[in-house]
């Protein structure tokens, strides 16, 4: 007799949600069902995902061995697709890290081994005004494609995906999947678990990003698919200070066709935005201003399509990814059920380029969990047998 499915209740539809939906349906134990007020090809500024650029570049420290790891995997991941799923919306292209005033401390990335083709920019090819740069093979990723290729994926793998706002985890466990209750809960709601019930993470803020949409002349588009970059002012890195990028968005499965190219961008710590004029014509200019200078060859004449902005959910201590054995609050009267709450979210400006590292790491944490539930259950059962 085959063994019952393990029932999952994911809640939240961004990259984070995807991506763990994905990695559990590659086992076929789990069955997988998604709940969520925002899907794939839908826009707000509480949904994150839609507006991300997004490339690959760690901001992993030398010694941080854990976000490396994560990173790691999704690069690997991202490079596979790039080469393989044309669908995805991946590609290859060349990243170009400059800095104003080379830091005094600067060390080569940890991830210089990783990427392919890592080396110091030679000085006339820097672009006016900066001192040092490095420059690599990186992949980025078509943001808003992707995110409807992670769904047509984990739908053909048997997820259901649902429209839905729940007030708390106790709502998300309490949905039935089929005709029981899940066994598991996992909460990807990024910003959403500052006030999800149960959750209530304090230390969740939103750094606000606002972008710039662009096309190059289609002649230009060859060139312009192939370059990313990321300009430091003095004394500022990612996170923090003015930061200058540049993301080619390919459409999937038409490299040639002249694609979008997202401009940034803004670091706005603990500013909420607001939903009517979410952008500012003075910071437009400013990133347009600042990314011609940096790459007047692409962009001079480049037409600009929209601004538009989102809120990165960012996290005081860190992304929060873990599982545990819980009994969970219930109605009066109901027997409190034990199951397994698991967490992926507080991914702040890395959820793409960590996606993949996380949701292993979250999975693999459930399965600790759900073991440890057998055990406890076979151990009671024993206890009440004798
Ligand atoms: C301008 C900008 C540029 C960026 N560039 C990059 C980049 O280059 N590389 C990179 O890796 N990352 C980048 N990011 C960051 C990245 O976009 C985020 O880290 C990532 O999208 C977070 O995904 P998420 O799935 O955790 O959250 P979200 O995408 O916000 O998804 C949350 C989901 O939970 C749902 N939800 C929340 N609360 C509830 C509830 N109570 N009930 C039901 N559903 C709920 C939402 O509807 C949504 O489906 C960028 C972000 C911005 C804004």
């Amino acid at each position: 007799m085959s063994q019952p499915k393990c029932r999952v209740n994911i809640l939240g539809a961004g990259v984070s949600g995807l991506t763990t939906a994905l990695v559990l349906l590659q086992n076929s134990h789990y069955s997988v069902q998604i709940i969520a007020t925002h899907l794939p090809s839908e826009l707000a500024l509480d949904y994150t995902s839609p507006w991300a650029g997004a490339h690959w570049r760690s901001y992993a420290d030398i010694d941080d061995l854990d976000q490396q790891a994560l990173d790691t995997a999704t690069f690997k991941h991202l490079t596979h697709l790039a080469k393989h799923e044309p669908n995805a919306g991946v590609m290859f292209l060349y990243g170009h890290d400059y800095w104003d005033v080379k830091p005094k401390d600067f060390v080569d990335p940890w991830f210089k081994t990783l990427v392919e083709d890592y080396h110091y920019i030679p000085v006339a090819d820097l672009p006016r005004g900066v001192e040092f740069g490095i420059r690599y093979r990186t992949v980025s990723v078509n943001a808003p494609k992707y995110l409807v290729y992670l769904q047509e994926k984990v739908l053909a793998l048997g997820a259901t995906i649902h429209h839905g706002t729940v007030a708390s985890l106790k709502e998300l466990a309490q949905i039935p999947h089929g005709s029981s209750r899940a066994d598991v809960i996992i909460n990807c709601s990024g910003l959403g678990s500052r006030i999800l019930g149960g959750v209530l993470d304090h230390q969740m803020f939103p750094t606000r990003g606002q972008i710039v949409i662009v096309k190059v002349d289609d002649a230009l588009w060859p060139l312009a698919k192939q370059f990313t970059c990321e300009r430091y002012a003095e004394g500022s890195a990612m996170g923090k200070g003015t930061i200058t990028y540049v993301i080619p968005r390919v459409i999937p499965g038409q490299e040639s066709a002249n694609g979008e190219i997202v401009l940034g961008g803004t670091m706005q710590h603990w500013d909420w935005g607001n939903d009517k004029e979410t952008t500012s014509e003075e910071t437009t200019n400013a990133i347009l201003r600042r990314v011609r200078e940096t790459k007047p060859d692409l962009f001079t004449t480049a037409k600009v399509l929209r601004s538009c902005a989102g809120l990165r959910p960012n996290r005081r201590g860190g992304v929060r990814v873990s599982a545990a054995v819980e009994q969970l609050d219930w109605n009066e009267g109901w027997e409190k059920p034990v199951l397994v709450v698991a967490h992926n979210y507080g991914h702040a400006g890395f959820g793409y380029q960590a996606s993949v590292g996380c949701a292993n790491k979250v999975v693999a944490e459930i399965e600790r969990s759900l073991q440890q539930l057998d055990r406890a259950r076979a151990s009671s059962k024993t206890m009440s047998k004798l």
